[in-house]
């Protein structure tokens, strides 16, 4: 029998529906509800940067660039991962340029994984991880993050990571900073994964978007620096959390020759390439503004802060990030078990959106009792989503 045009999703992305950023985002519209849900900032990047972009434009950068992307670009991500962090990437054989961070994943994962390979990834995961292994025909395989002590760092157990190589493996989907916990991997737990990927001779990928964005001195430590690393890691980043840029979609790989020649066989054929203007902005944004990168660091502690007294204010438990736009509270507090369940009425109940973290793990237990919230918004905004969410637990005492 013939498959339906009536219903033409093909199999292996059934399941996925609506991401839940859109989903909540829209519920936020539709309810009038404050959005703390999607993490994009409401405020804008740094003005010299913006204009260079309008700039680029009226100056005739409008064709396509190459398919690698400007060199400008990549010599300002090559020469700030070296400054940085100490890595020699070659600008024109080791960097590329990506339509945001989620293009460089997918085609990683596309390029990387044979039908059947496992993939590794940390639970909860980020959303776009698990349509791009089902879209290879992967497989993926969860090791729980999970907090030390309510209200606590989550990380994970070094033998449930052990535990979940099996001879299929091939790849670590590695995120730190994470998305949502929060959690800045060290280098005693980076150190673990890189003991497993040497031993098992695994490739890592991994996502650092959040890599400017840590919080109290915490050091955000590139897993492509531990030794006998650079050679199996494919490291991705993007602008868009850096410079406040999300809607650039400007993101990029490092990673060995190799690597670089796999990925953009695919990459190629995604994309081939992405906005020039955007790219030349940002190669300014690596080179000029890491002050005001560093001012926007400070000013989103203080808003972590900000919201996270407010989130225990209202009785939540919460899980205070090291890094990223968000927050996770524990709804147990308030006498409540299922977070997703909250999550979806609260838009409606109590006029603020977050997201349910039990969306981004196959054992639901684990993100079961979790909402997150960003704090990457206006004071003014985290302020009236805390005194309707106080007025909400007011109405609702557990
Ligand atoms: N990875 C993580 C962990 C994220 O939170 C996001 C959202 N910024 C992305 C990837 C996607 O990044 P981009 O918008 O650059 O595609
Ligand atoms: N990375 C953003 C978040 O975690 C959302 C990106 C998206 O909407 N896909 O909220």
């Amino acid at each position: 029998m013939g498959r339906p045009l009536s219903d033409p999703l093909v199999e292996r992305m059934r399941g996925f529906g609506t991401t839940i950023f859109a989903e909540m985002t829209a519920l936020a519209h539709q309810t009038g509800a404050v959005n703390l849900g999607q993490g994009f900032p409401d405020t804008d990047g740094p003005n010299a940067m913006l204009e260079q972009a309008v700039e680029a434009i009226r100056g005739g950068l409008n064709q396509y660039p190459p398919g690698p992307g400007l060199p400008p670009l990549r010599q300002a991500i090559a020469a700030h991962r070296k400054h940085r962090y100490g890595l020699s990437y070659d600008p024109d054989t080791e960097v590329f340029v990506t339509v945001g961070a989620t293009e460089a994943i997918s085609a990683s994962i596309l390029a990387l994984c044979e039908a059947g390979d496992e993939v590794v990834v940390l639970e909860p995961y980020y959303d776009s991880y698990a349509a791009v292994i089902a879209l290879a025909g992967a497989v993926r395989r969860p090791v729980p993050l999970r907090p030390t002590a309510p209200g606590g760092r989550f990380t994970f157990d070094p033998d449930e990571l052990r535990a979940a190589i099996t001879a299929n493996t091939r790849v670590i989907l590695l995120n730190s900073p994470h998305n949502p916990t929060g959690t800045v991997l060290s280098r005693a737990e980076l150190q673990h994964i890189a003991d497993v990927a040497v031993d098992r001779d695994l490739i890592v990928v991994t996502d650092e978007v959040y890599e400017h964005l840590t919080f109290d001195g915490v050091e955000h430590v590139p897993i492509a620096s531990l030794p006998g690393m650079r050679e199996r890691t494919v490291s991705i980043s993007s602008a868009g959390k850096t410079f406040s840029v999300t809607g650039w979609k400007i993101g990029w790989v490092c990673a060995p020759t190799q690597f670089i020649r796999a990925v953009t066989t695919v990459k190629q054929f995604t994309t081939f390439t992405s906005a020039g203007a955007f790219q030349l902005a940002v190669a300014h944004g690596l080179s000029r503004e890491m002050e005001w990168v560093e001012a926007l660091r400070s000013s989103l502690q203080l808003r972590r802060d900000r919201l996270a007294d407010g989130l225990a204010r209202v009785g939540l438990t919460v899980h205070v990030p090291q890094a990223t736009y968000f927050v996770l509270a524990d709804v147990r507090a308030l006498g409540i078990d299922d977070g997703e369940a909250f999550a979806r009425t609260l838009p409606h109940e109590g006029g603020v959106v977050g997201i349910p973290t039990a969306v981004f793990c196959d054992n639901a237990e684990v993100g079961r009792p979790y909402v997150r919230f960003a704090f990457c918004k206006r004071d003014d905004v985290l302020d009236e989503a805390v005194s309707r969410l106080v007025s909400y637990a007011g109405r609702h005492p557990s």
